[in-house]
């Protein structure tokens, strides 16, 4: 009998990646003070971010504090972020979606630096959830990141078998859903109407349109005939 597989994305589809950013900031602050002695690097940083700047954002606020930083500086900057324990907390309907899916095989894919995306799913005490857990960079580097199609092979292996309908449900339509749409799975996209993505800008990449945008997990069983 076929099978349903619920695949998940992890930032911004099941807590808020502002969340572990702005926790970040403050650590990277921290440090930046007690290191550098340099003070308001985490507000700096927080106010890029929401001007729409992503990964550059570190070197341009020590740029403001530090004209003359070191490439060394930067990393341990950087490294404080990545490395800081945040705490963090599901969206209420992930949290009610992987409650109501307990029974189903349940898979998770996701980019970013694998010890700083394991302790993502740490703090929000979901590992025992998912049957699979792909960090993608832990599959050879960043190379690997979506629409790279290795991490979602490696579902398929573990959890797919013939005749399994495949779904997966992110919220980066840059990204997420072109190997999906590519290998039949059904893509997914969820879009909080009252809450704004870290890539709510992103461009729909070519092939890469969901195939179906939710407002809120709690859809799921409808738009999947369950
Ligand atoms: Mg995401």
């Amino acid at each position: 009998m076929s099978e349903l597989i619920l695949v998940f994305d992890l930032d911004d589809t099941l807590y808020p990646e502002r969340q572990f950013a702005l926790s970040g900031f403050a650590a990277a602050g921290r440090w930046a003070e007690a290191e550098l002695g340099v003070a308001g690097l985490a507000e700096d940083m927080a106010r890029l971010l929401d001007e729409g700047y992503l990964g550059e954002l570190f070197g341009i606020a020590l740029a403001g504090k530090l004209p003359h930083h070191t490439p060394e500086q930067l990393t341990g900057l950087i490294g404080a972020y990545r490395d800081h324990d945040p705490e963090l907390s599901l969206f209420d309907d992930a949290a009610w979606a992987l409650h109501h899916f307990a029974n189903a095989k349940l898979g998770l894919i996701t980019d970013g630096t694998h010890r700083m995306q394991e302790r993502k799913v740490t703090a929000l005490g979901i590992a025992a959830r998912f049957r699979e857990i792909v960090y993608t960079h832990a599959l050879g580097g960043r190379q690997y990141s979506k629409p790279h199609p290795r991490s979602f092979e490696v579902v398929e292996a573990a959890l797919g078998g013939r005749g399994d309908r495949l779904v997966y449900i992110g919220d980066n339509p840059a990204k997420d859903f072109i190997v999906p749409n590519e290998r039949g799975w059904i893509s997914i996209m969820v879009e909080r109407p009252e809450f704004r993505r870290i890539h709510a800008r992103a461009k729909v990449a070519p092939g890469g349109a969901p195939q179906h945008t939710v407002a809120s997990l709690t859809e799921l069983p409808a738009l999947l005939g369950l």
